[in-house]
């Protein structure tokens, strides 16, 4: 069995303090082992990251910017093998593991717009013969902390720009799928990246601590569930770090009943069951409004009887298993207590066989959830879609402002005003106007409100060159030395 190792300053490192099986989750075999990182090692890859960071910072613009566009041909050229490893560890089917390399990309071309993106600013004579100009400066060695369920979009949400803003990284991938972000990391050295830019640390919460401890390490940026992001957001805010930690969601679509049903249908089940619920913008509640409930709920249940689960590397696949076997546990026993809970249990994911020993779960679909049941309230995180009725639009609304989380929502509707509304009055970061699942592209930046995001920064993005960055604004004046003279006064304008 291979051993993944960790990157150090471009080494391979196999330091094997402790280990731990990677699984492939269509089979449920355990198909790598993974060297768990121990304070000494992390303490290394900071060093690392600490040492090359003089030199890259000095890096020029334009050279930056080629390994971004090198990277950008590598891993467009290399798609199918990040499928395979993406499909092998996390077991999503390998046309959605393509699809989050294609998102994952945008962040690599927006960073190869590095020029443009660390303009300062300049403003001529402020005061007689006084000149003012800002100037974006790396915050220094980066912590990136990541989640099984993108393994290769999200460490590029976070490394693309942190590495164009001229930072140095430290990237901690999630340990049940780290080999997505180990071959990312050795593209970006085949793209001319400098070894010690960006390391990768396999590891857990001693691994996670370490950064957060460390003085070398600025900023952090993390991206999981939402009790380890609020972790993450206190520890290293009382480090005195930058921090941005995204969290976990329950994102709602509202659909009035003058949307089109069958369109609402086929929107509800693709955001709900693809990636077999494991998306953070995933549709996990439906608000059906008025008659739309009695239309909707059995237009989805049909086309689930439909669609095909199995191994992601089967071509007919349409959705894949859970990530682990705990977490298979976990959601069939949301689905287990849901009847007790009040909901209607239409369709029952725990019912479909699967031959093998894979984490393989059934869709699920629930009618009538109450809204003070745990199906509503808690992150479920798997195949499970809860269909809340609502008399009216204003009780859908508030449903949704009144949820802890705040990651994304939808509406579907044909009603430009009341979209509008909704948009102007929703309490989320992230909204599609019939989109279900509107993650924005990549020249905007991605977060959401409430529990959902910990920080003021959303990721990637524009908002990522500014969390990525110090500013230091210059102030300058060439005087005629005949003219100087001593003045105790606070300088003012003139
Ligand atoms: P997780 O919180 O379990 O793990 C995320 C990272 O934190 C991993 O690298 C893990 O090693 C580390 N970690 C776990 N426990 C820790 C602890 N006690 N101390 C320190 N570090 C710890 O999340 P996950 O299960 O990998 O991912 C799924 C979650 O991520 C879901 O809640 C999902 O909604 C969320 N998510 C959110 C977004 C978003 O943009 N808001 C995007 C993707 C995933």
């Amino acid at each position: 069995m291979a051993r993944i190792p960790h990157i150090i300053n471009g080494e391979k490192v196999d330091a094997a303090e402790r280990t731990q099986p990677v699984y492939n989750p269509a089979t449920g075999e355990e198909q790598h082992e993974l060297s768990i990182a121990s304070v000494e090692t992390v303490e290394q890859a900071i060093a690392a990251a600490k040492a090359a960071l003089p030199k890259w910072r000095r890096t020029s613009l334009t050279k930056r910017a080629d390994v971004f566009f090198n990277v950008r041909q590598l891993i467009k050229q290399r798609t199918p093998e990040l499928a395979a490893i993406i499909t092998s560890e996390h077991g999503k089917v390998l046309s959605d593991a393509a699809g989050e390399i294609a998102r994952g990309l945008e962040n690599v071309e927006f960073a190869a717009g590095l020029l443009h993106l660390l303009k300062g600013e300049r403003d001529e004579q402020v005061s007689t013969g006084i000149d003012v100009h800002s100037v974006k400066q790396p915050v220094g060695v980066v912590a990136a902390i990541t989640p099984f369920n993108f393994p290769a979009m999200v460490p590029l949400w976070m490394i693309a720009s942190a590495i164009a803003c001229g930072n140095t990284v430290v990237l901690k991938p999630s340990e049940r799928d780290p080999s997505a972000s180990i071959f990312i990391a050795d593209l970006f050295r085949e793209a001319g990246l400098p070894d010690g830019v960006l390391n990768v640390v396999n590891g857990d919460k001693t691994a996670v601590d370490t950064l957060l401890d460390a003085p070398d390490v600025k900023a952090v940026s993390f991206v999981g569930s939402t009790p380890i992001a609020r972790y993450i957001y206190e520890r290293a805010s009382a480090n005195g770090k930058r921090v941005q930690a995204l969290g976990g969601a329950k994102n709602h679509m509202l659909v009035l009943p003058d949307a089109d049903i069958e369109m609402a249908a086929d929107a509800a089940v693709s955001a709900a069951y693809g990636s077999a619920g494991e998306r953070c913008m995933a549709v996990s509640v439906l608000v059906a409004v008025g008659e739309v409930g009695d239309k909707i709920v059995p237009a989805i249940k049909e086309r689930m009887e439909k669609l095909v689960i199995g191994d992601g590397t089967d071509p007919a696949s349409e959705m894949g298993p859970l990530i682990t076997r705990e977490a298979k546990e976990r959601v069939e026993s949301y689905v287990a207590g849901a009847e007790a809970e009040g909901a209607t249990v239409v369709v029952d994911g725990r019912e479909a066989k699967f031959e093998g020993n894979g984490f393989f779960t059934g869709m699920t679909l629930l009618d009538n959830v109450k809204t003070d049941s745990k199906v509503y309230l808690e992150e479920i995180f798997g195949p499970v879609l809860a269909v809340v009725r609502v008399d009216t639009y204003e009780e859908g609304l508030e449903l949704i402002n009144e949820h802890q989380f705040g990651n994304g929502t939808a509406i579907y509707t044909r009603d430009g005003g009341v979209a509008r509304e909704f948009e102007f009055d929703v309490q989320a970061g992230m909204v599609g106007i019939n989109v279900p699942v509107p993650v924005p592209v990549g020249s905007f930046s991605f977060g959401g409100w409430k529990d959902s995001l910990f920080g003021d920064s959303h990721i990637y993005g524009p908002e990522s060159i500014h969390f990525y960055t110090r500013s230091k604004v210059v102030t300058t004046r060439w005087p005629d030395p005949a003219t100087s003279k001593v003045d105790l006064g606070f300088p003012s304008n003139s």
